[in-house]
């Protein structure tokens, strides 16, 4: 094989991880922001269940108070029993305590349910709480492993970087140039294998008299179709690059 092709198949192989790493860059803050808005709608659920439950006690202690008023006025009733004097007067007050009774018995059951469905909201921002933090934990650990990533991610730039410029004085000037062009309109490899006559990223034939001319490996070659930088692929021991 031309030498001057081996040395632009290694640079066509630091460019593509080039490309690799860029992509990784520019898709990992975005999985960090993801989890950080994940992590923002877990906490605003938190806090609206800490003020549900704030709300909760609030009307809780609004019955316990009207209760311990109405219990005050059963005791002030139970004494007039002693005061009263007349048969009619007992059983005016004997009536009013039946009725603080019945309130009363009512705000219990008031009582009652609210706590039960204090009871049942505590355990609910007990278990968001919980789930906030682990989310958290792992909101942590990811974002260190980014961030060890992103670093790993720069070292390897560098040193594509120092090899690239190590090979770039073997390269042809206009070969190089010819490589850049294409590089900028095609997607995918500009230098590719020819197997069994067929070029490798396009999938379409070569002539035959220009496939011998490949397999001569004299002559820099292109593909007639997609204007691809081409050599002869088979047995050539380099396909992978
Ligand atoms: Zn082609």
């Amino acid at each position: 094989m031309d030498e001057r092709l081996k040395s632009l198949l290694m640079i066509q192989s630091i460019d593509t991880q080039f490309g690799n790493i860029r992509r990784e860059k520019e898709h990992t803050p975005k999985e960090i922001e993801r989890l950080g808005e994940g992590l923002d709608l877990l906490k605003n659920a938190m806090e609206q269940d800490l003020s549900t439950l704030e709300e909760l006690k609030i009307e809780r202690r609004k019955v316990e108070r009207e209760l311990e008023e109405i219990d005050l006025k059963l005791k002030k009733s139970r004494l007039r029993l002693n005061d009263v004097k007349t048969n009619r007067e007992y059983q005016a007050v004997l009536k009013e305590i039946e009725e603080l009774k019945e309130l009363a018995f009512q705000r219990e059951e008031a009582v009652i349910k609210w706590m039960e469905e204090i009871e049942t909201q505590e355990k609910e921002c007990a278990d968001n709480t919980a789930r906030w933090e682990e989310s958290q934990e792992e909101y942590k650990s990811k974002e260190k492993h980014f961030s060890q990533r992103m670093r790993e991610l720069d070292r390897e730039v560098e040193s594509l970087n120092e090899k690239r410029a190590r090979l770039s004085p073997d390269i042809d000037e206009d070969l190089l140039r010819r490589y850049n062009g294409l590089r900028m309109h095609l997607r995918g490899r500009v230098v590719v294998p020819v197997i069994d006559g067929v070029c490798q990223e396009c999938h379409l034939g070569i002539p035959p008299q220009q496939y011998n001319e490949l397999i001569k490996g004299d002559s820099l070659q292109s593909c007639p179709h997609c204007s691809r930088i081409i050599y002869w692929g088979n047995d050539s021991g380099i396909e992978g690059l």
